[in-house]
């Protein structure tokens, strides 16, 4: 993610900032211009006006109904609509007397408002659900405490329990089942990978190198995913596969894969907005240049940087931040998720029949 400043005082703003901690100004989330902005006051204490100069005519805007769990992004008055263009895709909320639930769906929405402004980066369309739309992507954020709640995807559904918001919870799970590492946004990405592969891969003319690369995705999904967790363990073939959960299946392969993609360019992307990269790469953000940019030159900015962040998190103690070391076929599979969403990127059109 780009590093953010306030548009009066040049402080840096966060992604999530209310207000400018330099000159307390009040700032919010302006998803068109994909970053926080300064708001100014109106007379009416709900509504705003983007505070700067020639933003005059600009529609006045207001919160989304979710501010007060922690939401910052904005939406015009005029659009009809309360919740932000990332809530909105949510379909139900939980109860307001369960502060748990509430709690963990807030730290799942901070997750997703993340994942979109990723994919608006990167200007890869997200079609809400709708009538017109019936394979669109709505979120379900489920709490069912105590019954083992299912996360998943189908047809633009993406279905997420609300206990992985729980670290205890989650760390469980990742030992369990011996993965290296497992976190909410991390899901997010894995599960919306799912909801891309029918639109940059299923309904695009490289269905046949995807089968050479991933395999064949008629296999049946239930008999090899049910296969694998019989017999889930913490080694895998690292040349082959991403993540030990990829082996299970070629649809679960490429949504790993993707979510791998997605969390290496915003590492890399991060790193270069904080003057982490060589200077022959300084000022480089891959979301910028996605389009021209080769995967491999991606994954050399990636290796160094990789390597020194796993051996700083050792110094303090704390967990490799991204233990894997991408080799072998598994740069092939990144370097394909690449070529589809650049393609994408260029194209500029979704559906090829529309
Ligand atoms: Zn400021
Ligand atoms: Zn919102
Ligand atoms: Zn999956």
């Amino acid at each position: 993610m780009r590093v953010f400043h306030c548009d009066r005082c040049e402080a840096v703003l966060a992604f999530d900032a209310h207000e400018c901690a330099g000159c307390r100004a009040t700032v919010g989330y302006v998803p068109g211009d994909r970053r926080p902005r300064v708001l100014q006051a109106s007379t009416d204490p709900s509504v705003f006006h983007l505070d700067a100069p020639g933003d005059r005519s600009e529609r006045p805007m207001w919160r989304c109904l979710n501010a007060a769990w922690g939401c910052n992004w904005m939406l015009p008055v005029d659009s009809g609509e309360t919740w932000c263009r990332s809530c909105r895709l949510t379909r139900g909320r939980p109860d307001t007397g369960r502060p748990d639930a509430i709690a963990a769906w807030a730290t799942v929405e901070a997750a997703k408002r993340r994942l979109i402004h990723q994919l608006d980066e990167f200007a890869l369309p997200i079609e809400i659900d709708s009538a017109s739309m019936p394979d669109g992507l709505v979120f379900d954020l489920v709490y069912l405490p105590g019954e083992g709640g299912i996360t998943g995807h189908l047809d633009g559904l993406v279905t997420l329990d609300l206990a992985e918001a729980d670290d205890g919870h989650r760390d469980g799970l990742r030992r369990r089942l011996g993965e290296q590492f497992r976190t909410v946004i991390g899901h997010l990405r894995h599960e919306i990978g799912h909801y891309y592969w029918l639109r940059l891969v299923g309904q695009s003319n490289d269905i046949g190198v995807f089968r050479r690369l991933f395999g064949d995705e008629r296999d049946d999904y239930r008999v090899a995913v049910d296969a694998y967790y019989a017999g889930a363990s913490s080694t895998w073939d690292r040349a082959r596969f991403v993540t030990g959960y990829a082996s299970s299946h070629p649809l679960e392969d490429w949504a790993e894969t993707f979510a791998h993609y997605l969390h290496i360019v915003d590492a890399v992307d991060t790193a270069a907005a904080h003057d982490l990269v060589p200077a022959d790469r300084a000022g480089m953000l891959v979301t910028d240049a996605v389009a021209t940019l080769p995967f491999a030159d991606i994954l050399d900015a990636w290796r160094p940087i990789s390597a020194a962040v796993n051996a700083i998190a050792e110094t303090v103690g704390a967990p490799a931040v991204y233990p894997f070391e991408p080799a072998g076929a598994v740069v092939d599979k990144l370097t394909f998720v690449h070529d589809q969403v650049a393609a994408h990127t260029k194209r500029d059109r979704f559906y090829a029949n529309e």
